[in-house]
């Protein structure tokens, strides 16, 4: 982890309507750091990783991406949303393309890349995330944990700078947690900059440098997991601690 700042959000506020989803929320992510944001349902959690890549509008304060203020639209911010892969509770394929043709698409339809270099980083991917012998089969043919991973490689392909996971492994049987969150745990172990929304402790115990404890749109409390886990401070956190460990 390095000392160089890749997201900052400062005083960054959204409302939906009456209800404030994002209040006056400060956050730096390092170059390489892994931050686990945890918090109850309704937190904000899911706005606040949308807010990060711009597919949600904040009305007030700023998010820095790597040096640069996020734009609002424009060539800009689709620039940006290619730096920043996201990988969401549901995965996402497309269902009549193949496991290598769905990884292939950004780079080839958003990049413009030449197709023969997009199709070795696709297969290297598949490989990394341990599906390479399933490249011609298409997403309903995988698990659950297998799409998963292919959703990762797909968001790798683009080369992002960070990668934003909302609950990635939440909508899986519980067998097939494992083989994601080990995929992200060596993710996190060769630097990518990561901002992790989980239900998974096991996962902000032994991968994260931070964990971000969000209630009612506020980011209440931040510390290292194992200082967090053992001592959180505010009552909301050991409330929440209580009922879920
Ligand atoms: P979390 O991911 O922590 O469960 P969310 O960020 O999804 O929380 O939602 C935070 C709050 O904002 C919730 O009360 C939710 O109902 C509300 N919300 C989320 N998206 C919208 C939307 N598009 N319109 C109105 N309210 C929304
Ligand atoms: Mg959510």
């Amino acid at each position: 982890m390095s000392d160089e700042a890749l997201i900052v959000l400062d005083k960054v506020n959204k409302w939906f309507g009456p209800l404030h989803v994002l209040d006056n929320v400060n956050l730096t992510v390092a170059k390489g750091e892994v931050v686990v944001v945890i918090g109850p349902s309704g937190s904000g959690k899911s706005t606040l990783c949308r807010a990060i890549n711009r597919l949600e509008p904040i009305n007030d304060g700023t998010i820095t991406f790597d040096g640069r203020v996020l734009p609002a639209e424009g060539r800009p911010l689709a620039r940006l949303r290619s730096e920043v892969g996201m990988v969401f509770q549901s995965f996402n394929l497309f269902a009549h393309k193949t496991i290598l043709q769905n990884v292939m698409l950004g780079p080839l339809k958003v990049r413009k890349e030449k197709p023969a270099a997009v199709r070795e980083r696709a297969m290297s991917l598949l490989d990394r995330v341990g599906i390479g012998n399933q490249a011609d089969k298409y997403p309903a043919q995988l698990s659950g944990g297998q799409q998963q991973r292919v959703a990762i490689a797909r968001a790798l392909a683009m080369q992002p700078k960070a990668l934003l996971f909302d609950e990635p492994t939440s909508a899986l049987d519980p067998e097939m947690v494992g083989e994601v969150l080990d995929v992200m745990t060596s993710l996190a172990k060769e630097g990518m900059t990561m901002v992790v929304v989980t239900h998974e402790m096991g996962f902000a115990r032994h991968a994260a440098n931070r964990v971000v404890f969000m209630a009612d749109g506020q980011l209440v409390e931040q510390a290292p997991p194992e200082e967090f886990f053992a001592n959180p401070r505010s009552e909301r956190a050991k409330d929440f601690l209580s009922k879920i460990l």
